[in-house]
Parts: structure tokens; C-alpha cells; sequence
């Protein structure tokens, strides 16, 4: 490919990259809005059940108030070139070979591709001709009763200022809920699990929880109504508020784990036997001849340990099938 007409390499690099700042150069300018940034923000569960302010430390650029941007003293009338819009380029048509027209990036003559035309005696000394400045500018938050994980705060145009731009962009707080010790969050209802013992299981318990707004609950449950291992009880308005109308709760449910003891004496096998509903009789009919009596052990929790489990029963008896799902089988 042959390039004619006077085109320097620069300028041939910079048609094959793409010619640089798009947008340049064209006659209407549509409005420029900065990119909108989200910030996570941890909150724990009883930020959320409490509701709670909170000052969020961010650092913002901002234009410099002392020359509103311009890089010059107020009323100099210096400030970003005219031209090329303080970028210091602006495009230029240049034929880059016989009968072919290309745009491209040139440095701008008007200011020597600066971007700025500023006396000497006019450059704003607050931000050194910068146009911007870092100041603190932190974000307070409210987080409402009944706000939800990743909810999103929007603080409007609150993004960071630059001459580039002429709306900042948006800040979105966004809501982390920390995992809790004691409860989950389920929508509105609260869930937690309460271990209880057997006997509490059988002849009723009393418990207290802390609230998340430091209430104290006194859980109960009468004697002779039983808890099943895994039942499922609700406290009727104690889970979360409802977020915008937080006069409403939830519900709190409570799953219990029931603690069954791991060893019992015989004689206290003999006196539960005799106050539970027993069965009929411990020993039921069987066929001698046919029936294999088998113990049961504890289930196999993969498949190695199964295998190895079935290999030990086949070397104990090659004749007999080792017992699958738990029970194991001797030969009578
Ligand atoms: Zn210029
Ligand atoms: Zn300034």
C-alpha cells in the first residue's frame, strides 16, 4: 500500500488506531454525563431491623471553585481553548493516498496543542491551571427499617465533577448484609435453629432469645405438647419490619434439633419402656430356618467406605451379600 499526499506517520498511526477521541470536531455537542459508580456497603442484620445513619468517608473531584474550572483567574477571560474545546487536537481531513480522504487527530494551532489559553498572570494559582480539586465530600446514609441485601441508595449526580463531562454521574450505595449469629433473614421472617434436649422435647422447655433491638423472648412450650426433631414454630411478628411500613413484622420461625442421649443404662431403658407408648411386644414371629438376624450400623457416608464395608463382609463370609444401606447381615 502505497501512502501519498504528505501524510507523516504519526498520523497514519493514529488512523489505524482508531483516530483517538471520538466525538471531536462535530457541530452538535449532545450533553455528557459521567459514568455511574456503585459502592458496596457492609451493613449488619440489625442495621436492617434497627434502621440506622451512617457517614460513608469518599474523597470527589470537583471543579475548582476559584476559577469555576476555567484554569484562569475569574473575569481574565482566559480558560480552555475555543477550538478544540480544551483537548488540545481537533481532526483534520488528509488525503492519505491517491483519491482517498482520511480524518484524523491533529494538535490544535490555536494552542499549540495545550488546550488552554492562559497569560501567564491569569493562571488560577488554587489549582495550578488543573481546572479540578480533591476535596472530602462523604456520602451520609440511611439505611431504613426493613432494607433488604443489596439494596441500592442512589445519590444523584453525586459522581465526581471533571471538564469533560457536563453532569456527573451517579453513586449507588449498595447494601451487604453480614451474615448474622443467629439468624437468617428470609424476606420478611426471621429464621433460627434451637437445639433442644430430648426430655425438653417430651416435657416442654423454656428459653430466651435477644431480640435484635435487645427485647428479651421467653420461648415456651407447655408440657405434653411434643417437638418433633426438625418441627418448625412461629412467633407471630418477630421477624424483620417491612421496609416503608415498619410498624409491620414478619414472623420468627424457630426449627429445632433435638439432642437425643447417646448412651442410656438399662435401668432407665426399662423405666422409659414402661411410661412411653411401647410397642406391642419387643420380639416378633419369625422363621428361624429363613431369617437372618442382622444389627444395624451406622450408614456408610460414601461410596470408599461402602466398598470397604462390603469387602469386609465378604471376607468375613464369601457366601453372603454384605448389607447395603446400613444393616448388616450374619449368617444364622
Ligand atoms: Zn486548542
Ligand atoms: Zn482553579
Amino acid at each position: 500500500m502505497h501512502f501519498g499526499g504528505g501524510a507523516d506517520m504519526d498520523d497514519i498511526m493514529q488512523m489505524m488506531m482508531g483516530g483517538g477521541m471520538g466525538g471531536m470536531g462535530g457541530g452538535q455537542r449532545r450533553k455528557r454525563k459521567g459514568r455511574d459508580v456503585g459502592m458496596a456497603y457492609p451493613v449488619t442484620l440489625e442495621d436492617l431491623y434497627n434502621g440506622k445513619k451512617a457517614t460513608l468517608p469518599r474523597e470527589k473531584t470537583i471543579l475548582c471553585p476559584d476559577c469555576d474550572g476555567t484554569g484562569a483567574k475569574k473575569g481574565s477571560g482566559g480558560g480552555p481553548c475555543r477550538d478544540c474545546r480544551g483537548q488540545g487536537a481537533r481532526m483534520a481531513m488528509k488525503q492519505v493516498g491517491p483519491g482517498m480522504v482520511q480524518q484524523m487527530q491533529v494538535p490544535c494551532d490555536a494552542c499549540s496543542g495545550s488546550g488552554m489559553k492562559v497569560a501567564d498572570k491569569d493562571k488560577c494559582k488554587s489549582c495550578n491551571m488543573r481546572r479540578t480539586k480533591t476535596v472530602d465530600a462523604p456520602l451520609k446514609v440511611t439505611i431504613e427499617k426493613g432494607m433488604e441485601h443489596e439494596q441500592q441508595i442512589p445519590f444523584m449526580n453525586e459522581g465526581d465533577q471533571s471538564p469533560e463531562i457536563d453532569i456527573p454521574g451517579h453513586i449507588v450505595v449498595v447494601l451487604q448484609e453480614e451474615k448474622h449469629k443467629v439468624f437468617t433473614r428470609q424476606g420478611d421472617d426471621l429464621k433460627m435453629t434451637q437445639k433442644i434436649s430430648l426430655a425438653e422435647a417430651l416435657c416442654g422447655f423454656q428459653f430466651t432469645i435477644t431480640h435484635m433491638d435487645g427485647r428479651q423472648l421467653l420461648i415456651e412450650n407447655q408440657p405434653g405438647e411434643q417437638i418433633k426433631p426438625g418441627d418448625k414454630k412461629a412467633i407471630i411478628g418477630e421477624g424483620m419490619p417491612k421496609h416503608k411500613k415498619p410498624t409491620q413484622f414478619g414472623d420468627l420461625i424457630i426449627e429445632f434439633e433435638v439432642e437425643f442421649p447417646s448412651t442410656l443404662d438399662e435401668d432407665s431403658v426399662e423405666k422409659l419402656r414402661k411410661v412411653l407408648p411401647a410397642p406391642p411386644k419387643m420380639e416378633v414371629d419369625y422363621d428361624p430356618e429363613e431369617a437372618y438376624p442382622c444389627s444395624v450400623q451406622p450408614q456408610a457416608k460414601d461410596d470408599v467406605e461402602k466398598e470397604m464395608k462390603k469387602q469386609a463382609a465378604e471376607d468375613d463370609d464369601d457366601d453372603e451379600e454384605g448389607g447395603a444401606g446400613g444393616v448388616q447381615c450374619a449368617q444364622s
